[in-house]
Parts: C-alpha cells; sequence; structure tokens
C-alpha cells in the first residue's frame, strides 16, 4: 500500500510547518488528491491517522479534496477530462492520449491552534 509513504510524507510537511510556524496542534488538514495519482482517498485517510498517531497531528480531520483529471488527446489535439489514466477520447474515441493534470497529491492547506 504506497498510501502508507505517502502519509508518511505529508506528516513531514506538517511537522517541518510545525517547526517553523510553532503550532502544537493540528485541527484540520486539506489534502488535494488528483484522481488520476492513484491514490485511494479511503486508504489515505486510515494511513493518515496511523502515521500521524503521537505526532503533532493526532487526531486531526482530513478533508480530501479530489481534483479532476484532465488529458491532452494527440488525435484531436483537444484537452478533455479524463477519469482513468487508460481512458479514451470524449470527443474522437481515441486513445493517445497524454495525461496533462491530476496526477499530484499536495497539502493544499493546515487548520492548526
Ligand atoms: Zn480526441
Amino acid at each position: 500500500m504506497h498510501e502508507m509513504s505517502l502519509a508518511e510524507g505529508v506528516l513531514q510537511l506538517i511537522e517541518d510547518a510545525a517547526r517553523k510556524d510553532g503550532f502544537t496542534k493540528v485541527i484540520t488538514v486539506w489534502l488535494e488528491i488528483g484522481q488520476l495519482s492513484g491514490v485511494e482517498p479511503e486508504a489515505m485517510e486510515f494511513c493518515f491517522d496511523a502515521v500521524t498517531r503521537d505526532s503533532v497531528a493526532q487526531g486531526a480531520r482530513l478533508e480530501i479534496i479530489a481534483l479532476p483529471g484532465t488529458g491532452w488527446c494527440m488525435a484531436c489535439g483537444k484537452t478533455v477530462p479524463m477519469a482513468e489514466v487508460f481512458g479514451e477520447c470524449p470527443h474522437c474515441g481515441g486513445y493517445q492520449m497524454q495525461v496533462t493534470g491530476g496526477t499530484e497529491m499536495r497539502l493544499k492547506e493546515l487548520e492548526v491552534s
């Protein structure tokens, strides 16, 4: 489950921010997850709970914001929404798609006290 190492990466970012900004408790964490990133939101929630135990983010609420995937069709030259990495173009039905967005995962915001 690669969500575990991703969750550890998120915790790392939170702990860096805690050191820099001097907060001691995290209330809410907003995490953007692209639809084409391969990250399962449910697995992410589970792993986040596990890795934040005994950390500054213990008990924090995880809010996941799903970012839509986008791709560029080589056949018709259009940028289209994509629900899966190997999807087809909704305009021409082609499979020559280049993913252009929605593959990232990003820590968007922290609510701290
Ligand atoms: Zn197309």
